[in-house]
C-alpha cells in the first residue's frame, strides 16, 4: 500500500482518452519522473455512466490500482462540470440560458445551470456511487468538486429557475417590495416596482441599476456557492478524505465563501514571465483564507495555450513557477497536465509528456523538481511560514460593487490592492496576509482596509476593540463609504470620521494629467493617486497634507491620525505612494532585514521573492527565495545557511542567477 506524504507532486490525467498500454507506459513514465500525486476524472461522466443508471468505474478503478502499484497517490474529481449528451438531451433545460433568453447546446464544459434541481439530483447519485466505490482505495488522498466554477460567461444564468430563486433571494433580504424600492432609491426615473417578480434581471445591454447589478452577482455567486456546497456534503457523507474544489485567480465567486465548508483551498494559476508577481497576491490570500491545506491544482510545466501555443517562456521558469505553492505555504504543485490530448480542445496546451508520449523541453527541470521537493520535504514539514504582522482587507462584496458603479475612474481593485499596497510591504520583506473581512484579527500589528466601501456592524466593533489593544488600522480611501448595495450612508465615511477626528471637506477622483502633491509628517513628499480626499482635523492629527500644487485641496489633511485606546486609526483620504504606506506601517525602511529580531537574517533585492519559515516554537529556520524576474539578485546572509536543493554552504553575500530558487536552511 502507497504511503505518500507531502510535498505532493503531480498532474493531471486522462487516461480514459487513451488505451491500457499507454496507460501503463504514462504511469512508468510518471514513476520515473518523480510524480507522486494524479488528478483523475476530472470531466470523465460518459465513461463514468455511458448511460444512464449504468455505472462503469472499472476502468477508473484499474488506473487508481496501477496508480497504487507505483506508489502514485489520487485525487478525484467529481465529473459536474460536464453533464454527458444523454443528460442534457433528456432535460434540455440543464443548459444555462443567455441574457436574451437563448439556452446553450450541448458541446463545450460548464454547461449547466447551478441551480437546476434535477441537474443536482443527477449530481448527488453520481457522486454517492463514486464516492463508495473510490473511498477505500489505498492511495486516495483527497476529492475535487466540478472544476473552476465560474459564472456562467460572466453574466450568469438567466433561465426561469434562476429568475424565480434571484426574485426569493431578494425578498428574503429586503422582506418587503417597499423596503427595496427605499433602499435603492427608486423613485428616481420611475423604476418603483409593485412585487419581487417584477424585477428584471439585469442585461449587459441595459443601464440598470447598480444595487440590482450587484445583488445579481451575489445571488449568481451564492447559487455556485450552494452547488459545490452540496457536493461537498455528498462526498462528506461517506467520505474522511480531504474535499475541495478548483478555482482560477477570478473575482466575482469568492474564494472565501467557495471555501468554508472545504477541507483543502485548491487554486489553479498561468501565469507567464512578465506577470508572475500577480499571483503572489492570490498565493497570500489563499493561504491565509483557512487552517487547511492549500494546494496548487493547476499550472502549466512549459507553456500556456489553448487554440493556440503562447509564447516561449525561459528557462529557469518552470522551476520558479512550480516552487511557488511551497514557498506561500502549499503542499502541492500539479501540472495541467501530463500527456497532452490527441485531438480536440485544448490541443496546444502545455504538458509533461507530449501527445506523442515525449518529454517536453522542459522535462529536465521537472524531473529536477521531483528530486529537490523530496530533499525538503523534510524540512518543509517541520516548519510553517513565518506569521504576518501585517494584513490588508480584500472583500469579494468590494469587487462587485466597483464592478456595478465604480466610483473613481482610475478604479481597478485588485491591482490597486495589489499595486501600491500589498508590493511595497512585500519589497520591504515583510509578511503580508491577505484576509477576508470576516478574518480574526488579532495577531497581526497593523490591518490595512483600502477601498472596502462597506464594513458592517460587526467588523466596526472588531476593528474597534482590536485598535484599543494596540491595532494600527489604515483606512482607506473609500473605505467606510457606502452602505450594503453601494447606496450613499448618513454621513460620507460612516463612523470613521467621528473615530479620526475630522471632517471630510470635499471627494475628488483623481486625473493623472493634475497629480496632487502630499508633504507627510514624515518629511517626505510624494504624489496620492485614485482618489482625494480632503479632511479638515479637529481631535485627529495630519500626519499628510495637501501640497501646493493640489488645487482646491491645498492645505488641507490628506491622511489624519488619531489614538484610540493603545492603538490607532489611520484615515487615508489617497492611495499613498513612495514609502508613506511603510512610515504609516511603522515598517523598517532602511533595509530589508526581515528576520532582525531571531539572527541569522537576510536582505535581498527587489527582484527576490523571500518567504521565511520559523519552527513549531517559532524560532527562525530559514527562507525560501526565488528569482522571479530574469535578472541576477543579491542576497546578503547574517549567518550561515545551507541551501537544501544543492547542499551548498552560503554566507555573507550571495549572488542569485536569474530563474533560480533556494531553499535556505539556517545554520546554528
Ligand atoms: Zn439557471
Amino acid at each position: 500500500m502507497a504511503v505518500i506524504k507531502p510535498p505532493y507532486f503531480g498532474t493531471a490525467y486522462y487516461p480514459e482518452g487513451w488505451s491500457d498500454q499507454r496507460v501503463d507506459e504514462d504511469i512508468r513514465q510518471m514513476k520515473e519522473t518523480g510524480i507522486n500525486v494524479v488528478r483523475l476524472a476530472e470531466f470523465a461522466w460518459s465513461r463514468l455512466e455511458p448511460e444512464e443508471g449504468k455505472y462503469d468505474f472499472g476502468w477508473l478503478r484499474r488506473v487508481i490500482s496501477k496508480l497504487d502499484a507505483a506508489s502514485i497517490g489520487v485525487i478525484l474529481c467529481t465529473p459536474s462540470a460536464t453533464p454527458p449528451i444523454w443528460l442534457t438531451e433528456k432535460y434540455p433545460d440543464i443548459l444555462p440560458m443567455d441574457e436574451n433568453g437563448r439556452r446553450t447546446t450541448h458541446g463545450a464544459r460548464l454547461h449547466y445551470c447551478p441551480n437546476h434541481e434535477v441537474y443536482q439530483e443527477y449530481i448527488e447519485k453520481m457522486n454517492e456511487a463514486l464516492v463508495r466505490e473510490f473511498e477505500d482505495a489505498p492511495n486516495l488522498i483527497g476529492w475535487q468538486v466540478d472544476n473552476e466554477v465560474y459564472v456562467w460567461q460572466g453574466k450568469g444564468c438567466f433561465c426561469p429557475d434562476c429568475a424565480q430563486k434571484f426574485h426569493r433571494f431578494l425578498q428574503q433580504r429586503y422582506g418587503t417590495i417597499d423596503k427595496l424600492n427605499q433602499s435603492w432609491q427608486l423613485t428616481l426615473w420611475s423604476q418603483e416596482y409593485q412585487n419581487f417578480d417584477q424585477i428584471p434581471l439585469p442585461r449587459s445591454d441595459v443601464w440598470h441599476h447598480p444595487a440590482l447589478k450587484t445583488a445579481w452577482m451575489e445571488f449568481q455567486e451564492d447559487s455556485i456557492v450552494g452547488y459545490v456546497n452540496r457536493q461537498y456534503r455528498t462526498i462528506k457523507k461517506y467520505s474522511r478524505k480531504l474535499v475541495g474544489t478548483d478555482m482560477m485567480p477570478a473575482p466575482l465567486v469568492s474564494h472565501d465563501k467557495l471555501t468554508k465548508e472545504a477541507d483543502v483551498v485548491m487554486f489553479n494559476h498561468y501565469n507567464d514571465e512578465e506577470n508572475l508577481g500577480n499571483v503572489f497576491f492570490w498565493f497570500e490570500y489563499l493561504k491565509t483564507l483557512r487552517s487547511a491545506p492549500l494546494w496548487n491544482t493547476e499550472t502549466d510545466p512549459c507553456g500556456n495555450g489553448s487554440t493556440a501555443r503562447q509564447a516561449y517562456k525561459p528557462r529557469g521558469f518552470c522551476t520558479v513557477n512550480s516552487w511557488l505553492p511551497l514557498m506561500f505555504g502549499g503542499e502541492a504543485n500539479l501540472y495541467w497536465h501530463w500527456r497532452a490530448h490527441r485531438a480536440g480542445h485544448e490541443l496546444m496546451h502545455g504538458a509533461v509528456i507530449d501527445a506523442h508520449g515525449r518529454p517536453t523541453h522542459t522535462y529536465g527541470e521537472v524531473r529536477q523538481l521531483a528530486v529537490d521537493f523530496a530533499s525538503s520535504a523534510d524540512f518543509l514539514n517541520r516548519t510553517t511560514v513565518k506569521p504576518a504582522e501585517i494584513a490588508i482587507h480584500y472583500d469579494a462584496l468590494a469587487e462587485k460593487l466597483f464592478l456595478a458603479q465604480p466610483i473613481a475612474a482610475e478604479m481597478d481593485y485588485q491591482p490597486i490592492l495589489r499595486d501600491y499596497f500589498y508590493e511595497p510591504l512585500r519589497r520591504a520583506g515583510q509578511r503580508v496576509d491577505i484576509i477576508p473581512p470576516s478574518h480574526e484579527l488579532s495577531g497581526y500589528r497593523v490591518v490595512i482596509s483600502p477601498l472596502l466601501p462597506y464594513i458592517n456592524e460587526e467588523l466596526y466593533s472588531r476593528l474597534y476593540s482590536w485598535m484599543e489593544e494596540g491595532g494600527i488600522w489604515i483606512a482607506g480611501p473609500l473605505t467606510g463609504c457606502r452602505d450594503a448595495a453601494g447606496g450613499q450612508l448618513d454621513k460620507p465615511l460612516g463612523r470613521l470620521e467621528e473615530w479620526a477626528g475630522c471632517i471630510r471637506r470635499y471627494a475628488l477622483a483623481a486625473n493623472k494629467k493634475y497629480p496632487f502633491d502630499l508633504d507627510d509628517s514624515f518629511g517626505g513628499k510624494s504624489n496620492g493617486a485614485v482618489w482625494y480626499d480632503g479632511f479638515q482635523t479637529a481631535e485627529g492629527k495630519a500626519a499628510a497634507v495637501y501640497g501646493n500644487s493640489s488645487y482646491e485641496l491645498s492645505g488641507m489633511a490628506a491622511v489624519v491620525e488619531r489614538q484610540i485606546g493603545k492603538g490607532k486609526l489611520i484615515l487615508l483620504g489617497t492611495v499613498p505612494q513612495n514609502d508613506l504606506l511603510l512610515r504609516l506601517s511603522e515598517v523598517d525602511t532602511t533595509g530589508r532585514a526581515a528576520d532582525t529580531e531571531h539572527l541569522p537574517a537576510y536582505w535581498g533585492s527587489d527582484n527576490l521573492l523571500a518567504v521565511s519559515r520559523v519552527t513549531a516554537d517559532g524560532q527562525a529556520a530559514g527562507v525560501l527565495l526565488a528569482e522571479f524576474r530574469g535578472q541576477k539578485g543579491q542576497l546578503q546572509l547574517s549567518g550561515k545557511a545551507e541551501d537544501l536543493r544543492t547542499g551548498q554552504i552560503f554566507s555573507g553575500r550571495v549572488e542569485v542567477s536569474p530563474w533560480t530558487v533556494m531553499v535556505l536552511r539556517y545554520i546554528e
